[in-house]
């Protein structure tokens, strides 16, 4: 692996310092036993590792014998022995480097392909807090560059330590064998000139950090001035003059920066690369005044091997000393994944879970308090009862936690107090699948699959007939719209149904329920602005909807809410009123003051949306 690896510069951030994982017993043998299903191949790379290792060294040794025996002794035959002997073993070792990353890259994709399978099987449990917390971008780095790392780690770090250190232990045995006057020299200047060089290259990161730094500072210029508002704000108070000489400042800063950058550690470097020549020199005079004053035993080529020996040391040293940073780095890697392993499943099956085999879709919240977070509770003593065939319509202001009280019906969050039943069952003890499959939500953010509309509608119902996705896209009331198209039902949505209106949207996911077939029928009215003839469509295709089915609406349009059996009206997370239209209206109280205000506007025979929010943007 070359200085520093592909895991990234070979030294630390400052935030990696200050994060420095804590390498535990339990966190190496976790890692380990990811690894140990292939112990088998682990053994071969070893194996492999250590043959290439010895067999790299060989030739070098075998030098020594070309000068001593085949030059030195004029021999023809030993000289095209030893170098025929030489050019095999570096065939040998590198055919032996084959099998090894072929092995490597195999175990560190079997590794990845199961961490993978891991984290995603994990992900897929995670609540929807977990996903309305996390960042978005923060789950897809573990998933794909944190267990990349993992891939890299093993190809990469493990081998290379084994090897390096094999490397450098074989060649330090063949040293001291030969002679080991010569060889304790090697020892002590290998470690002299590697550790200088690390130094140098130390300097050429804070600089290189420093510089980052700089381009970001630029990006964020850029981006500020350059965007359409941005600039137009610049013309606007007239800043042209001083957002160009902060441009110009950090402009001027960089291609400093860039300068001493490239010329960085050069001085150094020449001054080392100069003195590294010194080894083998050193090698050569002391070895020369053994061989000629003392020792007359020791070979030129002796000496030469010793000389070899040494070059082939500076790397293995130069890399064992960067090993730590990648060390460090793939721990902390480790760590990250793991800690997304053992984030508890908040939502899962009771060990006593149930699964009727029938639905009716009712529903009771009983005395049922919720929050998000502790602070602030958004739904307070919520009870209320659905029976089957009958529809309820929820209404309210915006953020009165509307949504927030369907989503515990299908456990996407459990409550805090009180209980929510679904057939007369606590949902917490009836089996997820169970209960999912018999809800169907219609949500105001439809979202819809990149893939063609009739991918979209089989995820419902795989099995569907042909008949059936007709049936049910007439019954959404956008059958029309997909016979308009080229390509009917196979035409593409777009990334998340983007080349679709959102009333098209809506009617699509309309009829993605309708082949779902649930027993409870929960419909998020859209607040955001529809036209008046996708509103109409859409109203068509839920009224007859409801009317057969035991059914919630969120509403926001009076033909909506007088279609259902009940209103409740929630404001501030709690039921303020419940009733009929016209029971609400004679209360007088909040349901009348929303009528009034939102209702009392409408044309007669087209009624206004409860419109609650939405200010308009300004510059
Ligand atoms: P709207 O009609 O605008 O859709 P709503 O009545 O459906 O509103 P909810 O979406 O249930 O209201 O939100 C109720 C409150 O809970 C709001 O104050 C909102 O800020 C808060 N809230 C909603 N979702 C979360 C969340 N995932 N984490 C924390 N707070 C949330």
């Amino acid at each position: 692996m070359p200085p520093g690896g592909r895991l990234g510069p070979g030294y630390l951030t400052d935030e990696e310092k200050k994060n420095r994982p804590k390498v535990t017993k339990e966190l190496l043998l976790r890692i380990f036993s990811y690894m140990k299903p292939y112990w088998k191949q682990f053994l071969l790379v070893l194996t492999a590792i250590l043959f290439s290792a010895i067999m790299t060294l060989l030739p070098s040794v075998l030098t020594g014998k070309i000068i001593d025996e085949g030059l030195i002794a004029r021999s023809m035959n030993a000289l095209i022995k030893y170098i025929l002997l030489s050019f095999g073993v570096t065939l040998a070792a590198n055919l032996i480097g084959i099998l090894e990353s072929y092995m490597n890259t195999w175990i560190a994709q079997h590794i990845t392909y199961d961490m993978r399978n891991t984290m995603y099987r994990h992900l897929q449990k995670m609540s929807q807090r977990f996903f309305t917390t996390n960042n978005q971008g923060d789950i897809i780095t573990r998933m794909t560059s944190d267990i990349s790392g993992v891939q890299q780690i093993i190809t990469n770090t493990l081998t290379s330590i084994i090897s390096n250190a094999i490397t450098l232990i074989v060649a330090l045995v063949v040293m001291f064998r030969e002679n080991w006057i010569l060889a304790l020299i090697g020892v002590v200047i290998v470690p002299l000139f590697a550790i200088p060089t690390r130094t140098a290259g130390k300097t050429r990161w804070s600089i290189t950090k420093e510089s980052q730094a700089c381009s970001d500072e630029i990006n964020g210029i850029l981006n500020e001035t350059m965007s359409v508002s941005g600039q137009l704000l610049v013309k606007l108070f007239g800043m042209e003059e001083k957002e160009f000489s902060r441009y110009q400042a950090v402009n001027k800063k960089m291609i400093d920066l860039n300068i001493r950058e490239s010329m960085a550690g050069r001085w150094f470097r020449m001054a080392l690369n100069t003195f590294t020549n010194i080894g083998p020199m050193l090698i050569y005079l002391v070895g020369g005044l053994l061989m000629m004053k003392f020792d007359h035993s020791i070979t030129v080529g002796q000496i030469t091997v010793l000389v070899a020996l040494l070059g082939k040391m500076y790397g293995p040293v130069n890399q064992l000393l960067n090993i730590q940073v990648d060390w460090i780095r793939s721990m902390a890697m480790f760590t990250r994944i793991f800690e997304y392993y053992d984030m508890p499943v908040e939502i899962e099956n009771a060990p006593d879970a149930v699964a009727p085999d029938h639905a009716d879709g009712e529903v009771e919240f009983r005395n049922v308090d919720f929050s998000y977070d502790p602070e602030r509770k958004i739904l307070k003593n919520i009870s209320f009862r659905l029976d089957k065939g009958k529809c309820i319509a929820i209404v309210g202001p915006s953020g009165s936690g509307k949504s927030t009280l369907i989503n515990l019906i299908p456990r996407m969050y459990d409550v805090i107090n009180g209980t929510v039943l679904f057939d007369g069952v606590d949902v917490r003890k009836l089996d997820l699948s169970f209960l999912r499959e018999n809800i169907g939500i219609v949500s105001q953010e439809t979202y819809l699959f990149n893939g063609t509309i009739r991918d979209n509608l089989l995820y419902a119902k795989p099995e569907a007939t042909e008949e059936e996705l007709i049936n049910a896209c007439k019954q959404a009331n956008i059958y029309e719209f997909i016979e308009k198209q080229e390509t009917g039902l196979d035409t593409l949505v777009g990334n998340r149904g983007l080349k679709l209106s959102g009333g098209e949207k809506q009617r699509i996911s309309i009829a993605r329920i309708l082949l779902k077939d649930p027993a409870l029928m929960i419909f998020d009215e859209a607040t955001s602005a529809l036209d008046s003839i996708s509103e109409q469509k859409i109203q068509d295709a839920i009224e007859p909807l409801i009317q057969s089915r035991t059914s919630i609406l969120i509403a926001h349009r009076l033909s909506t809410i007088l279609a259902a059996d009940e209103i409740l009206v929630i404001k501030d997370g709690e039921i303020v009123e419940k009733g009929t239209h016209s029971s609400l209206i004679d209360l007088g109280g909040v349901y009348t003051q929303l009528y009034e205000t939102q209702f009392s506007k409408a044309a007669p025979g087209r009624e206004e949306k409860f419109d609650y929010t939405e200010g308009e943007d300004t510059i």
